[in-house]
């Protein structure tokens, strides 16, 4: 989960680089441009990908790039609030599941309408029990310039529970552990937690059909082409 980065100071007077108005009590400020709390949020403000309004304070919930007000973060299955911490899975960018209520089907269903050959864009966070041997390992690919790709090498079918191994996929990206997103955690560490059976491992993971890393689409047009 990611805390807002939220830059706003108290004190010296300014004026909104928008409107002009005085800023004199609480102000914004952003590549050295003040702002009021307006036009901070129109210009940067985020948006709940449930509700499309700006997240203005406080929490918010991150499934891979997409944002959420905690209170829009719900399974669209069972319509329950998905707590942070709690498993769920984002198909497609747009079809959020709790842990309960996905089912490898809804990938199944998806997959057949606008693709025959791949799973569709899912970001997903797992929980894999302690005292249970891991069966899951990954490498840290430390070359790119976003920082760190960690990828899922290894599964081993027989440790994992079929609803796990319904979600992780060889080749899918970790893009948190613990909750942390791997930029900020050292690739030693990330190994030393994901290996440490004694206690409950979280991972986020995004599986992302578009990625380099899988055989090139024919290509970049939109919608998909199939071959008849
Ligand atoms: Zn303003
Ligand atoms: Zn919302
Ligand atoms: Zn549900």
């Amino acid at each position: 989960m990611s805390r807002r980065d939220q830059r706003f100071r108290r004190g010296t007077k300014g004026r909104c680089c928008e409107c002009g108005c005085i800023l004199s009590h609480w102000y914004y400020e952003k590549e050295g441009q003040l702002y009021c709390k307006k036009h901070y949020w129109a210009r940067y403000g985020e948006h709940c990908h449930g509700c499309r309004d700006t997240i203005a304070t406080g929490v918010i919930m991150v499934a891979g790039e997409q944002k959420y007000h905690p209170e829009c973060f719900t399974c669209m299955s069972c319509e329950m609030f998905i707590g942070d911490g709690d498993s769920y899975t984002l198909v497609e960018r747009t079809k959020l599941y709790c842990g309960h209520c996905f089912c490898p089907g809804e990938v199944s269903a998806a997959r057949s309408a606008s693709s025959l050959t791949k799973r569709p864009h899912t970001v997903a966070l797992v929980s894999l029990p302690p005292h249970a041997g891991r069966g899951l390992s990954v490498a840290t690919d430390l070359s790119q310039e976003t920082g760190p790709l960690v990828t899922v090498t290894g599964l081993d079918s027989s440790t994992l529970s079929p609803e796990l191994l319904s979600s992780v996929h060889m080749g899918d990206r970790v893009l948190e552990v613990n909750g942390i997103p791997v930029l900020n955690i050292s690739p030693d560490e990330i190994n030393c937690v994901i290996q440490d059976t004694n206690r409950p491992l979280q991972l986020t993971i995004e599986h992302n059909p578009q990625s380099p890393d899988d055989p090139p689409l024919s290509n970049d047009a939109p919608g998909q082409r199939q071959l008849s």
